[in-house]
């Protein structure tokens, strides 16, 4: 029998447009055969509408949603959208979501009190793999090797930004990275070099979290492997990500298209071996299961730095997560069917 997959996409989250694109191209990618699709886009206000009509193309689905909002007669966090034991019951939930209000936990939490299977990580992971200094703090005891950081709450900036430069440039130096806490596709990131970058640095990404948290800046390559997997998570193969401009910024990942993606990445044996080592070892730290995409640094020396972890990284087919796999040997279509059946595994042995 088709299983009813929900797709959940859009979101509330300065990564919408990122998760409109996915979405987009998995729609198109599903086996008809095997999946009965029902789109559920959010709107960026965070109103959920649910409905055939959803499926695109890109362009169009706002205005769709829009006007069909009477119609579905649906907004907000209503439990029809999945109401069990009626027609339009769901089987498993793929929330295509990144950034705030969908990687990090909170929707997640609504499909877990469903009692819905869904694709991906669970509530915890999700939460501690979007707050960088959280995933940093817990990496740090599971000892992972990761650059220097510190971290800034809006208020405490507010009462002495000196104090707060001072901090960075004695202890972190330059050049150093100032991200949001909790975003992702590099949105609110500045790299700086002087202090006067470090002041603007910091009102910009202010203005996406009241935390954010300040990098020690590395020379070195940037490598991403994919984790795949619940209990016996796998590693894909390597890739390198060789930016054109200074750093990869979200006009070098959706915009310019021009930073090239080399997989697999020249790595050496033990450089694979330790990258893939670190992968597991974040994938448990954070408990994930489902998926994630580690981000790692490879110094010339032949060190490996993690970066970060993402519980829903970009799922285009031209993404990095799904060509890792492509060239591990699991082609798109049959990535997606093994990211459901890990889903629902995950939701049965919990029962
Ligand atoms: P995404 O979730 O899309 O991968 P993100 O918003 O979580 O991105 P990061 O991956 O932390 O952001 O950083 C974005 C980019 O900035 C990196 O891919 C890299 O090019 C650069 N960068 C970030 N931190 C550092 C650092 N400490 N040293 C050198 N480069 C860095
Ligand atoms: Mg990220
Ligand atoms: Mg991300
Ligand atoms: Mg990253």
């Amino acid at each position: 029998m088709k299983k009813k997959l929900g797709l959940l996409y859009g979101g509330k989250s300065a990564e919408h447009k990122v998760s409109m694109q996915t979405a987009m191209a998995v729609i198109k990618a599903l086996d008809t055969d095997k999946y009965d699709i029902h789109p559920i886009y959010i709107f960026e206000s965070g109103e959920w509408v649910r409905g055939p009509q959803l499926m695109g193309p890109v362009e169009n689905v706002k205005e769709l949603a829009f006007n069909s909002q009477e119609q579905i007669g649906s907004n907000a966090l209503s439990t029809t959208l999945f109401q069990a034991n009626d027609e339009a019951s769901l089987d498993v939930i793929f929330p295509l979501l990144h950034g705030p209000n969908g990687e990090d936990g909170t929707v997640q939490g609504l499909l877990e009190l469903l009692n819905l299977p869904y694709v991906g990580n669970g509530v915890l992971a999700s939460s501690a793999g979007m707050d960088k200094v959280i995933m940093k703090n817990i990496f740090e005891v599971a000892g992972l090797n990761q650059v220097k950081y510190n971290s800034f709450i809006r208020s405490d900036w507010q009462s002495d930004k000196e104090a707060a430069y001072d901090c960075v440039e004695k202890e972190l130096g330059f050049p150093c990275f100032v991200k949001p806490a909790n975003l992702g596709s590099s949105v609110g990131i500045s790299k700086c070099t002087t202090r006067e970058e470090l002041e603007t640095a910091f009102i910009e990404a202010f203005q996406f979290d009241r935390k954010i948290i300040v990098e020690e800046g590395l020379t070195a390559r940037e490598i991403e492997v994919g984790v795949l997997g619940n209990d016996y998570p796998e590693v894909s193969v390597a890739g390198e990500i060789v930016p054109k401009k200074d750093f990869y910024d979200y006009k070098a990942k959706y915009e310019d298209g021009d930073t090239a993606l080399i997989i697999p990445a020249e790595v050496t044996e033990s450089e694979y071996a330790a990258i893939k080592a670190d992968a597991i070892k974040a994938f448990k730290a954070l408990d994930c299961s489902g998926l994630v995409r580690a981000d790692f640094f490879l110094t010339k020396e032949g060190k490996v730095y993690i970066n970060e972890v993402n519980t829903m990284p970009g799922f285009t087919p031209f993404s990095m997560f799904p060509l890792l796999w492509k060239h591990t040997g699991l082609e798109y279509d049959a990535l997606i069917n093994k990211l459901v059946d890990l889903a629902v595994e995950r939701h049965t042995e919990k029962q």
